[in-house]
This record gives structure tokens, sequence and C-alpha cells, in this order.
């Protein structure tokens, strides 16, 4: 299943307006998904390589964004950090 897919089934789901909060061009997904990174930010394929931003959101939330970049960004420095104890 492509993003694309998964985005035709979720869509009447999450109807918001995507124009201001862009999110989920690098999708925090199982790679046969069509995801991009894995849940530690990690991109599929690279070494050395995270994204931490919006734009790992699977799907559209229904309300700002903001706290959600905050969160991810603790989830991902912690997956940082335990990757670094090893
Ligand atoms: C008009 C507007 C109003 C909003 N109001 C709210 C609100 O009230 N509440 C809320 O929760 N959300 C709001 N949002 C959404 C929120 O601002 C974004 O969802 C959030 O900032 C996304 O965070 P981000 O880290 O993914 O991207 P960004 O905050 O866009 O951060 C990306 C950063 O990367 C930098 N950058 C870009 N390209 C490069 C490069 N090549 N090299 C180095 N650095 C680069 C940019 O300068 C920027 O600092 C609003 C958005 C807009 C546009």
């Amino acid at each position: 299943m492509t993003i694309t897919s998964l985005w035709l089934i979720l869509l009447p789901f999450h109807p918001a307006d995507p124009v201001i909060d862009p999110i989920g061009t690098c999708a925090m997904l199982p790679q046969e998904l069509g995801g991009v990174v894995d849940q530690g930010g990690k991109v599929y394929g690279t070494r050395g390589l995270r994204v931490c931003d919006a734009s790992v959101f699977p799907i559209m939330p229904q309300g700002n964004l903001v706290s959600l970049v905050y969160a991810t960004a603790e989830k991902i420095s912690d997956a940082i950090k335990a990757d670094n104890k090893q």
C-alpha cells in the first residue's frame, strides 16, 4: 500500500484543510505501507539520517500541529539517546 492509497482510505475521516499545516511527506510508517522513517525517525535505507518535524506525521491530526511537533522531538530525542547508550 502506498501513502497515497492510505490517504484515500483515511481522507474521509480527516477532512482538515492542509494548506497552512502541511504534514506527512516523510511518514513514520512501516516501509511496506509507504513510510519514509522508522519509529526513531531514521530514514529507511540510510545511515545517520533522521527526520524530526511535522513531515513524519502519517495522518492529519484534527488539532493544531505545534504540540505534536514538540512531542515528536521528545520521542526522537529519546530514540537518539537510547541508540547512543548502546
Ligand atoms: C500561518 C500559520 C499559522 C499557524 N498557526 C498555528 C497555531 O496557531 N498553532 C499550531 O499548533 N500550529 C500552527 N501552525 C502550524 C505550525 O506552525 C507548523 O505545523 C509547525 O511549525 C511545523 O513545524 P516543523 O518543524 O515541521 O516546520 P517549520 O516550523 O517550518 O520548521 C522548518 C525549519 O527548517 C528551516 N529550513 C528549511 N529549509 C532549510 C534548509 N534547507 N536548511 C536548513 N534549514 C532549513 C526553516 O527555516 C525552519 O526554521 C501555523 C502555520 C502557519 C503557516
